[in-house]
């Protein structure tokens, strides 16, 4: 029979489509007529798909295949994809493709018989992982491809044969492979221009020529033959004719293929020479208005970003603008990297930004690949779980330390508790003889850090000359002259004076009209609300603390003070197309070069002269990074930030000034020189501002601010140099608005809230002030930084009630707890969570005293003092993360990080090792307060490579104090916290600590940056009030731990501790989501879903991808109308 006898037979199934049973039972009787399939029927647990196809196999007649073929084609279609599972199951695609192999070898196979069959395989491919596979084993592509060949205007063959094609060509190999046989210029004879006809057929044919376009092979070949400029043509052909946005879909396809090509160097540089920008930026200007044209808006500025030239960053060398010689470089550490680089290397931009090495197609099937997300971070040898008990260090190295731990000794027999009840604090006792360590309270006359050379813990430390004590003043300065003066001038800055022709006091030029050159400037009187807070102090601090830049101003903030403010600050929710808005203005600088200013405004290496209307910039103060701000457009800047001093990279943090303004003009932002892949910008996160205006108005404080913000790839590229050595990379982009309220005023940005060292300092001496008969309290210096400046060691404990024995061995035993925090610079959060616990230390109420009388506190408030006052965002002088140099750290370059482990190691000697040990920091990317810890059980079960060492022995200790805040402290979540040992953090506090050490728990607490999406205040952005909280809520938790670990209550909570922790491995069990793998630095994958990168493959919608493909859907039925 020919095709027309078959079409009509078709047609007649289709009449019974609606009695399936009735065509099963033809069916069945159909093949009866073979004794095996009868057998088959017979056989017990056999299904009706086993039956058919078992017929399939067995019939040779075509007729009986053709009607096998129809019946299966309505079988699949009818039930939707259910049925179709069950074919792939049964082995169905093999029986087909054998099928097509066997019809091809035939001279003049049936037409009929090969559109079932690729009717059929369209069905069934998209269902079968492993479909390309199975084709190309089978030898099953070749067939198609000739078919198609000779029958490229039968449309009713063709359809079906481009919809396996497209299925055959999403498999890498493939798709090298067809290109070969011709399948690319196969494509474009199928595509033409613009026509209302076969639109079904060209959507196949353009998604199959984007699959192969993904093979770098086919793309360059399709390049050299100027396929670029043709797609284009093609698209603005549809884009213009399309009026009515009936073939969105079919648009985007062709977008899909310029995406794909322009995934190799040749295709960005053909789609620029085509000028692709251009058109792709006005199609797309003019899909903005309609909505539904967005996913072409989006496919376009993905296109236009990824060929959008690249650029270097606007700088000389990416390494930091300031300059710390050291005493030594060790050849493997990141400053002899960086120094050992010969002058004439440009380290800000490799010499070709080509980011395919290798352009030569992957032989891997990748439907093959299971792409399991294995964490080999995780620590997996037993053996380095297990804490080491190291040789420990001769005692008498650790001797010296003895002098950081008077309590352990302290017999308080010359102290008269009588009289102290009412009159001044304990001081506690120098000195006798070899003990000068210690600094006797409140009475120091030449400030806290004044301590005699040759006393220093390490005596033979190398140490900075100090700045001289010179007398010092606040002054502005002197304003400028000319007609526009005002207090924007006087509010110049506040500078640091070291002249002796300068009064103490502060001072300032107040409006020009006064006529003076000073004048009173009103500092708004924070004292009661500020306790700690002391203007005159900071300036007194911050006087002798030590800059690589030799700072000699001060920024407003941090000598007014901030309060945090009684309203609300939601985190913002991310309004629809910023991103993209952003992004086409970017763009639009391509297009529309004439319109962009590019005026350096402010830069640290040079110093720039400025002429027009444009913003003043400062970062000249502790802390502050800015390294250059170019005005782009009139309200426009590009700000890049500055290295840590020694690196070549880390830029997150930043804090500066900007004066000038206009007022009630958006200003956009953009700092341009990003690192990380993700940010809680794209969350909700705002930047912080402080005005200087409202301070004086009696608001000082910072408050979260900006607009339109969001965080994306950009196109200034990244050297390998700073990228750890992989090619290609980008910088990232932070962008906000900002709208400035207050004429003449000076606002501050800000990262996150700022602490500086000097405002650290100020704390201690006013927390010193605090300090009452019942509080021992001692303040010494660890040693000296790098940069000269002093690291401060606390002890905080109660005094004994009496000099009674028992009293005294009471207060000499009690254990101790090891706190430290800002390791990191930029984690100015961690500061405020410590300020926090010192306030709560030092506070009167019962439970700070009960606290107190449980534990001897030992507090490194500040490990990398250099890194905090130079405005680090990671690093100390040394360019070195110190946070990953706990297992061996130097005492020259690394001198905090040396004697706190030494302190440490003194406890362990002496067996008063801690019972906690806590270091305070911040996360960028994720939401609440957390910890990390430590255990051995839960690192292993993470890997689960060892299933038997699940009985292993773990004290679940660890788990108390996280669960105790969780249940205390409003922003910690105890879902966040993990307690997997992770090999990139064999080197960090935690770990080491824990390991080495031996403290239990050990952990790490993180506090984020942006907000909290549980608890109390779950949408809200953190601020300085929830940080605080925090740290006084670490303190309770601290008391309620004591309580469940004392061996005198130990009997009463004995059973319900252990429920507790029962209950805590069951949450554990449960926890269907770890948070433990960790990707970079100390923070944990993003979870969220992010649309930011340019490399987001945003176009696999399942649902529109299938009812493409389905030929039976109505869009196909329609068509397939016009086709006849
Ligand atoms: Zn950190």
């Amino acid at each position: 029979s020919g095709p027309r006898d078959d079409n009509a037979q078709c047609s007649n199934r289709r009449v019974n489509r609606s009695n399936m049973y009735q065509t099963c039972s033809e069916l069945t009787s159909c093949c009866c007529v073979s004794e095996k399939t009868r057998k088959e029927v017979m056989a017990k647990g056999s299904t009706g798909m086993e039956v058919i196809l078992s017929s399939l196999q067995s019939t040779q007649d075509l007729q009986t295949i053709l009607n096998i073929l129809c019946i299966l084609n309505e079988l699949l279609t009818v039930a939707g994809g259910r049925r179709v599972g069950v074919f792939v199951s049964k082995g169905g695609t093999a029986i087909l493709l054998h099928l097509l192999i066997s019809s091809g070898r035939e001279a003049s196979p049936s037409e009929e018989l090969m559109h079932q069959i690729h009717s059929l395989l369209a069905k069934v491919g998209p269902k079968d992982r492993k479909f390309g596979v199975k084709a190309r084993l089978s030898g099953a592509l070749n067939v198609t491809v000739n078919l198609l060949k000779q029958n490229l205007q039968n449309h009713r063959l063709l359809l079906p044969c481009l919809q396996v094609l497209r299925l055959y060509s999403s498999n890498s190999v493939n798709a090298v492979s067809l290109g070969k046989s011709g399948m690319v210029e196969m494509m474009f004879k199928v595509i033409g221009p613009y026509t209302k006809k076969n639109t079904t057929l060209l959507k196949v044919a353009l998604d199959t020529l984007a699959a192969l376009l993904k093979s770098k092979m086919n793309a360059r070949r399709a390049v050299d033959r100027g396929n670029v400029p043709a797609l284009l043509a093609i698209y603005l052909d549809w884009h213009r004719n399309d009026t009515r946005h009936r073939h969105t879909l079919l648009r985007k396809s062709i977008l899909g293929c310029i995406k794909n090509i322009t995934n190799i160097k040749l295709g960005r540089k053909a789609f620029i020479d085509a000028d692709g920008i251009r058109t792709l930026y006005n199609t797309s200007a003019e899909c903005l208005p309609v909505r539904t044209l967005d996913l072409l808006v989006n496919t376009s500025s993905l296109i236009m970003r990824k060929c959008f030239p690249k650029n270097r960053l606007p700088l000389p060398t990416i390494k930091s603008a300031f300059h710390h010689p050291l005493p030594q470089v060790p050849a493997s550490s990141p400053a002899a990297q960086i120094y050992s680089q010969p002058p004439d290397v440009d380290d800000v931009m490799d010499e070709s930004d080509d980011n395919e090495e290798t352009e030569v197609d992957t032989e891997n099937d990748t439907e093959d690949e299971e792409k399991e997300h294995k964490n080999d971070d995780i620590e997996t040898d037993i053996n380095k779980l297990r804490p080491r008990h190291l040789v420990l260090r001769p005692f008498d190295e650790l001797r010296v330390y003895e002098r950081f731990f008077l309590e352990f000794s302290e017999d308080f027999q010359d102290f008269d508790f009588e009289s102290s009840k009412s009159t001044s604090p304990f001081t506690p006792h120098a000195p006798k003889l070899q003990r000068p360590i210690v600094i006797p309270m409140g009475r120091t006359p030449a400030g806290p850090w004044a301590y005699p050379r040759n006393r220093h813990p390490r005596q033979d430390a190398h140490e900075p000359p100090r700045p001289n004590d010179a007398p010092m003043g606040v002054v502005f300065k002197a304003p400028k002259d000319g007609p526009e003066q005002d207090i924007e001038q006087a509010l110049g800055c506040l500078a640091l004076n070291t002249s002796d022709s300068m009064n103490g006091g502060c001072t300032g030029a107040g409006p020009q009209e006064e006529g003076g050159d000073q004048a009173v400037l009103e500092v708004p009187d924070t004292a009661a609300l500020l306790p700690l807070h002391d203007p005159d102090l900071y300036l007194e601090m911050a006087k002798a603390t030590c800059s690589v830049p030799g700072y000699t101003e001060v920024a407003y903030p941090d000598y007014f003070g901030h309060i945090a403010p009684n309203f609300r600050e939601h985190i913002l929710e991310r309004v629809y197309g910023v991103q993209r808005a952003k992004i086409f203005q970017d763009i639009e600088r391509l297009i529309h070069p004439a319109e962009i200013l590019d005026r350096v405004v402010y830069d640290l290496d040079i110093c720039p002269v400025v002429d027009g209307e444009s913003l003043k910039f400062n970062s000249r103060f502790e802390s502050g990074n800015l390294r250059k701000a170019i005005q782009v457009r009139k309200f426009e800047y590009d700000l890049v930030l500055n290295s840590d001093i020694n690196s070549n990279h880390y830029h997150q943090w930043f804090y500066f000034e900007v004066s000038s303004m206009r007022v009630g003009v958006p200003y956009r932002f953009n700092i341009i020189n990003c690192e990380k892949s993700n940010s809680q910008f794209n969350y909700g996160m705002q930047v912080l501002m402080y005005s200087v205006q409202e301070a004086i108005g009696g608001s000082p404080r910072w408050a979260r601010t900006g607009s339109d913000i969001c965080y994306y790839k950009n196109h200034f590229s990244r050297s390998s140099i700073a990228a750890g050595g992989q090619k290609g990379k980008s910088y990232y982009t932070m962008t906000f608005t900002v709208t400035f309220q207050h004429k003449d005023d000076v606002c501050y940005f800000a990262y996150h809230y700022p602490y500086t060292y000097s405002t650290l300092k100020m704390h201690l001496q006013k927390l010193q002030t605090m300090c009452t008969p019942h509080i021992y309290y001692r303040q010494e210096l660890l040693c000296h930084t790098l940069g000269g400046n002093g690291c401060p060691l606390l002890t905080i404990t109660a005094m004994p009630e009496s000099c009674s024995s028992d009293r005294v061995c009471q207060f000499r035993n009690r254990p101790v707890v090891f706190l430290s925090a800002r390791v990191h610079p930029g984690e100015t959060n961690a500061s405020w969570v410590m300020k926090g616990t010192l306030e709560f230390l030092m506070s009167s109420g019962p439970l700070a005293q009960s606290l107190r009388e449980s534990y001897i506190f030992k507090i490194i408030p500040m490990l990398n003092p250099d890194g905090v006052v130079n405005g680090n965002h990671r690093c100390s002088l040394s360019g070195e993360d110190l946070n990953r140099q706990w297992q061996n750290p130097s005492s020259e370059l690394h001198p905090t990080i040396y004697h706190a482990k030494s302190l440490l190691q003194y406890l362990s000697a002496v067996g008063r090792t801690p019972l906690v040990f806590c270091d305070y920091h911040g996360h960028s990317r994720k939401k609440n307060v957390f910890m990390y810890g430590c255990s051995v059980k839960e690192t292993v079960w993470q890997t689960d490579i060892n299933a038997s060492s699940c009985d292993l022995q773990e004290d679940l200790g660890y788990r108390t104090l996280p669960k105790l805040l969780s249940q205390l402290a409003p922003a910690f979540s105890l879902a966040s916290c993990s307690f997997v040992v992770e090999r990139s953090k064999e080197a960090t506090a935690r770990v080491v600590v824990w390991r080495e050490i031996g403290v239990q728990r050990s952990y790490t607490m993180e506090s984020t940056l942006c907000g909290c999406d549980q608890g109390k205040y779950k949408g809200l952005q953190i601020g300085t009030r929830e940080l605080e909280e925090m740290g006084s809520q670490f303190c309770v938790a601290l008391l309620r731990l004591r309580r469940l670990t004392s061996p005198l209550e130990l009997r009463n909570h004995h059973t319900h501790q252990l429920d507790m922790e029962r209950d805590l491995i069951e949450t554990r069990c449960n926890m269907t989501c770890p948070t433990t793998y960790v990707m970079e630095e100390d923070e944990p994958p993003f979870m969220e879903e992010v649309d930011y990168s340019a490399e987001s493959e945003e176009e696999n919608d399942p649902n529109l991808e299938t009812a493409q493909l389905d030929p039976n859907s109505d869009l196909e039925i329609n068509n397939q109308d016009t086709l006849t």
